[in-house]
């Protein structure tokens, strides 16, 4: 198959396992910086074009679409998904994932659990935000944020109404959250491969910290998940139509809780603590459902 890497590094230890993973089973691949391209769209023949020239055909397409980048990377995407390509994650459902709120709410209907979450724009609803998700200590979030970025603690209520009024002054999209104390600081990332976990770590925050991103200190180790926790996973990507996805969830006194559902998750956190070659099990699942046509939910 030729294969093509939306990639804006090819430096980078996703993109770059991914690259081997696909030359070892005999794949051509070419890594695509989405930002590089400009598309034609017509009726007739549409097309991308690269560095001043139109791009080949590709048979299927990995998006590696980094969250700066959603917009202008979703819509090369949807463009080569116009060109038959077949790609490992639609455009669609990286777009939806992309938003945390939009996400939540999607598996809310899903009968997914996940921590009690509130939404409001005014600082008039405060108050009541605040008593709906339980009172303090409450999370806040911003939905722009990323790698633990923007997600901050309220211990107490004062401290949550100031910091909820002040995000609102800025016009910043927030949510609450209810405090999911006895995770201890620690998430569980299950790797979600079509219908499979395919593997699972445990990332554990720094002393002293509540947020486990491996981008803020945490630390990963291989864990064995419950099968209730594996049932959620893959309930959660489903419900966003992702076929690879990594779902991150908090332990907690009534079950799994979903925070997160991740549409590029990366590798090497996952590899390094779990020994397991992703890469080589995401080029096998693309060569098996390539060739498959996309049911309506995984469209645009
Ligand atoms: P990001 O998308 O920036 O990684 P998350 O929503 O995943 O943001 O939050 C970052 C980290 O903060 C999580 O991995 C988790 O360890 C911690 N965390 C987030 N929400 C809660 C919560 N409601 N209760 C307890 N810990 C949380
Ligand atoms: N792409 C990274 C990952 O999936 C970001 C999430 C994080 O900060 O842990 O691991």
């Amino acid at each position: 198959m030729k294969i093509a890497i939306l990639s804006r590094n090819a430096a980078l230890y996703s993109t770059r396992r991914l690259r081997e993973a696909a030359e070892a089973r005999g794949h051509e691949v070419r890594i695509i910086d989405a930002l590089k391209c400009y598309m034609n769209i017509n009726d007739n023949k549409p097309s991308i074009h690269y560095h001043g020239a139109e791009l080949e055909h590709f048979d299927a397409i990995i998006p590696r679409i980094g969250a700066s980048v959603t917009f202008y990377g979703c819509a090369v995407l949807r463009q080569f998904e116009m060109m038959n390509g077949y790609s490992l994650n639609h455009s669609a459902a990286i777009s939806r994932s992309r938003d945390k709120l939009r996400s939540l709410q999607l598996l809310s209907g899903q009968g997914v659990g996940m921590p009690v979450t509130g939404f409001a724009c005014k600082p008039d609803d405060v108050p009541d935000l605040i008593d709906m998700v339980g009172g303090a200590p409450l999370v806040i979030k911003l939905l722009e944020g990323t790698q633990g970025i923007g997600v901050v603690l309220a211990e107490t209520r004062k401290a949550a109404e100031s910091v909820l009024e002040a995000f609102m002054g800025l016009k910043a999209n927030i949510m609450v959250q209810e405090f999911i104390e006895e995770a201890g600081g620690a998430d569980i990332r299950c790797f979600v491969l079509g219908d499979k976990v395919i593997a699972a770590m445990k990332r554990q925050a720094k002393e002293g910290e509540f947020r486990s991103n491996l981008h803020r200190g945490g630390a990963a180790e291989l864990i064995k998940i419950t099968p209730e926790e594996r049932k959620t996973a893959i309930a959660s990507a489903k419900a966003m139509g992702l076929n690879v996805a990594g779902v991150d969830l908090l332990r907690s006194k009534r079950g799994p809780l979903v925070m997160e559902v991740n549409s590029s998750p990366g590798l090497q956190g996952i590899e390094v603590a779990t020994g397991k070659d992703m890469a080589d099990l995401m080029i096998q699942y693309i060569e098996n459902n390539h060739h498959k046509k996309l049911k309506t939910r995984e469209r645009g």
